[in-house]
This record gives C-alpha cells, sequence and structure tokens, in this order.
C-alpha cells in the first residue's frame, strides 16, 4: 500500500504486488477535448491527430522520457495518510549567520502556514542550512517533504548532506538514472522530472535553483510541481537569480519573498569590472589571441587560477589551441557539456590539477573551486543572459579564505545583460550593507 502513497504511477511503475487491492484509485492519464488531448502526468495538450496511436488511442509525446503514457492506461494513486506528530533526530550543529537566521525563521513560519515564499539568497550565501530548521518542523509534524531541484548533480550534492543532518530519518533520491527502486519516505530528494508521478503527496515542498534548465519556463515541470503539493501546502522557491515572473510575482505581493544579500562570509560580492575587446571572435577565428585576454590571462594568474567562460565550444576550442602555445608552461583545459570526460575534469580542476579552465557556460552554477578568478570571454554574445553572468561572476570568493579573485567581463558592446547583471550585483552589496550584513575589509 504504502508504495501507492501519494504516488500517480503506470501499471508497470509499481514494484510490489499493491494493484489487487480495492483502497486503490485509478485516474485517468489523458482528458479528451474536442481537437486535443491533455496529458494528465505532464499537463500539456496535443493536437488529437499528432498523438493518434493505431488502436485509436493516444500518447504524449512530451513526458516519453518518464515512459510512455497513453489514454488506454489508468494511473494507480493511494492518497496520503494523514499527518501524525512524532520525534525526529536532528543531527546539525552548525550555526547561522544573523541573515541566514532570519531566512530560516521566515520560512518556517511559511512552513507553519501553509504559505508559499521565493527565497532570493545570493551566490554562495549558504541557501542549503537556512532549510534545516524547516524540514525538522515538518518532519516532526508527520508532513511529506521533497527538496527538488532541475539539476541532477544539485541532487547529488544536496541528499548526502541532508541525510548527516537527519541521520536516523529515512530518505530516498530519485532522478532518472537510479538504480535504487523507490519506496515510501517522509523526506525525499530529487529533480524536478520526478514530480510528474507524484499526486497530492507533499505538504512542503522547496524547489532549489528554480530559474535553472529545464525548469526554467517549463510549463510540464511547474504543473508537475503544482500536482505533487497537496492543495494545502508550502511551495517553497530557491533562487540567486530570480526569474521575471516570480519577480513579477513579489512585486503584486502574490508570493512573500526573502532576501540574503550577503555571503555567510561576510564579503561582499565580487563586481565583475568590464573591458573592451574589440573583434574577440574574429581574432580567434583567425587563431590570434586577443590582447585584452592575454594580458588579463597573465595578470590574474598570478594570484588565482583562472576560469574563462567562453560563448561557444567552437570557439572555446579554439581558443584552447591558441592559450595552449601562449601558456606552453601552463597546465589548461577546456570542458563543456558533450564532453565525456567531464566530470573528472572539473574534479581535476577542484584538485587544482589546471591554472587555467576554459568552460562553456556548463559551469555558470552549481560549482565552487577554491582560488579562481573569472573572465567572461565574449560576454555580450546572447548565451550570457543577466542571470547567467550573475551566476558565473558568483563562482568567485565563496570559500571563507579571502583570495582577492576578480571577475571580469570582455566585451565589444555593453549589452543589457551586462549593465542589469552588474546592477543585481551592486544591489545586493548595498543592500548587504546596509542590514549590517559586510564586515569591513
Ligand atoms: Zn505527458
Amino acid at each position: 500500500m504504502e508504495e501507492l502513497w501519494g504516488r500517480k504511477v503506470l501499471l508497470d511503475e509499481i514494484h510490489s504486488a499493491v494493484v489487487e487491492q480495492q483502497a486503490i484509485r485509478q485516474l485517468p492519464t489523458m482528458q479528451e477535448e474536442k481537437q486535443h488531448v491533455r496529458c494528465l502526468r505532464c499537463g500539456q495538450f496535443h493536437l488529437k491527430r499528432a498523438v493518434r496511436l493505431p488502436n485509436q488511442h493516444y500518447f504524449c509525446p512530451d513526458c516519453l522520457q518518464l515512459s510512455r503514457v497513453s489514454s488506454d492506461q489508468c494511473f494507480y494513486h493511494l492518497p496520503e495518510p494523514f499527518p501524525t506528530k512524532r520525534a525526529v533526530f536532528f543531527g546539525w550543529e552548525g550555526t547561522l549567520t544573523t541573515g541566514q537566521q532570519t531566512v530560516s525563521d521566515e520560512l518556517l513560519a511559511s512552513v507553519q502556514h501553509f504559505e508559499s515564499r521565493m527565497i532570493w539568497a545570493v551566490t554562495g550565501a549558504g541557501k542549503t542550512e537556512m532549510l534545516f530548521q524547516s524540514i525538522h518542523y515538518s518532519l516532526e509534524a508527520g508532513y511529506r517533504i521533497a527538496v527538488a531541484s532541475p539539476r541532477v548533480d544539485v541532487c547529488l550534492e544536496l541528499f548526502p548532506r541532508i541525510q548527516a543532518v537527519f541521520p536516523e530519518e529515512s530518505s530516498i533520491l530519485l532522478h532518472g538514472k537510479m538504480e535504487e527502486p523507490y519506496r515510501y519516505t517522509k523526506l525525499v530528494v530529487c529533480t524536478t522530472h520526478q514530480l510528474l508521478r507524484f499526486y497530492e503527496a507533499f505538504d512542503v515542498l522547496i524547489i532549489d535553483e528554480v530559474d535553472a534548465f529545464p525548469f526554467v519556463n517549463n510549463a510540464m515541470l511547474d504543473y508537475g510541481a503544482k500536482q505533487a503539493v497537496k492543495p494545502q501546502s508550502s511551495l517553497i522557491y530557491l533562487t540567486a537569480t530570480p526569474t521575471k515572473g516570480l519577480l513579477s510575482l513579489t512585486k503584486q505581493n502574490q508570493l512573500q519573498t526573502s532576501i540574503l544579500p550577503a555571503r555567510y562570509h561576510r564579503r561582499q560580492l565580487p563586481v565583475p569590472k568590464t573591458k573592451w575587446c574589440p573583434n574577440w571572435r574574429q581574432k580567434v577565428q583567425e587563431g590570434h589571441c586577443p590582447r585584452q585576454l592575454m594580458r588579463l590571462t597573465k595578470e590574474l594568474i598570478k594570484n588565482n587560477d583562472v576560469l574563462i567562460f567562453c560563448p561557444s565550444i567552437h570557439l572555446m576550442e579554439r581558443l584552447e589551441e591558441i592559450l595552449r602555445k601562449k601558456f606552453p608552461e601552463t597546465t589548461l583545459a577546456a570542458v563543456h557539456s558533450q564532453d565525456p570526460a567531464r566530470l573528472e575534469k572539473v574534479m581535476a580542476m577542484r584538485k587544482k590539477a589546471y591554472r587555467i579552465l576554459l568552460t562553456s557556460t556548463i559551469l555558470e552554477r552549481g560549482v565552487t573551486f577554491d582560488g579562481i578568478s573569472v573572465i567572461v570571454f565574449g560576454a555580450n554574445h546572447d548565451v550570457f543572459a543577466t542571470a547567467a553572468l550573475v551566476q558565473i561572476a558568483g563562482r568567485v570568493d565563496r570559500r571563507k579564505t579571502y583570495t582577492a579573485g576578480e571577475v571580469w567581463f570582455l566585451h565589444n558592446g555593453l549589452t543589457t545583460a551586462i549593465k542589469s547583471a552588474i546592477k543585481q550585483i551592486k544591489k545586493m552589496n548595498l543592500l548587504a550593507k546596509e542590514r549590517g550584513l559586510l564586515d569591513e575589509v
């Protein structure tokens, strides 16, 4: 029975022999309208003639990666049991900064009142620690709680940290490539895709990196998140770079928001500096290293390792060849999303195996390296949207020890994205100063 509590799954997704039981509810998989069908797993509408099967039923192409759902099937579901209070061991011994504590308290109040909230915390603020108090409260109240992220690497990092704080609590990590079979737990860490398999399951749902791909502007995952929570529940959005949609909800007072403008180490966010770099694209394509990039790299590498963000893989590969000739004595590598050695290279960079790492936007979030400076090469390129630039700048100075890391945007035309990224960072620093969350350097 437990296996189906709060779930919405197809017959072949069920592990135990529970479907015989009478209490089990069968929910429709599709809703038919005149010309369209709506998939009730992912909420998407399709033209009937586009998704008709030979047997005259319909299937959904949008959530195919979870397994094919068609209108001749049904979902199996059981409602969550009523929450019962219990004692839950809380194994966290750290302390929160003043700023973190305020946000943690506001979050708890939202959870207690089944309200939604956005937590806008700058990169490197220490977001995870602020969740522990509310997770503990929820578990003790008998609630079911999920921490979800669009990015599997974020889930992989979050899960052991949360497990360490609640070592006696049974918990599960769910993502597309997991091998462990599903089982019922009150504490779930999962990718946002996995939420499509839940129905009115969670009293509290926390979505980390809510502005990241693939969650951002994704109607299917948004539908999944809203289906996964109980009618009376608390939906918490965590982000360092909120989307326009979330910000406008905040402005209209439709979403309560906590802002944490300072990092836990009480230093301000590094403000990116801009440098004019004419014809950066042509120069690299012709096999030359732009003079500004050369000078800057030489300067920055005296104090820190250097991460160079490139707007395209093609350009990055050309630049890699050029820099290898210019810096023959320096350990150097390049990494992008399709690189099979991606994880190894990131690990090697963490262990300081390279002095220079060229990267696509893949490393814009979710990674922390010790002692680095960052250059965004061709920062006026379209791939570098405001959120990407704020996240990239946020890679620098995340550790407790100060290494004078710098952020540079090399461009040949200031874009709105560059200007608004710098403005946003400065605004957060000012807010942090006003609230007394920074130490004098
Ligand atoms: Zn679907």
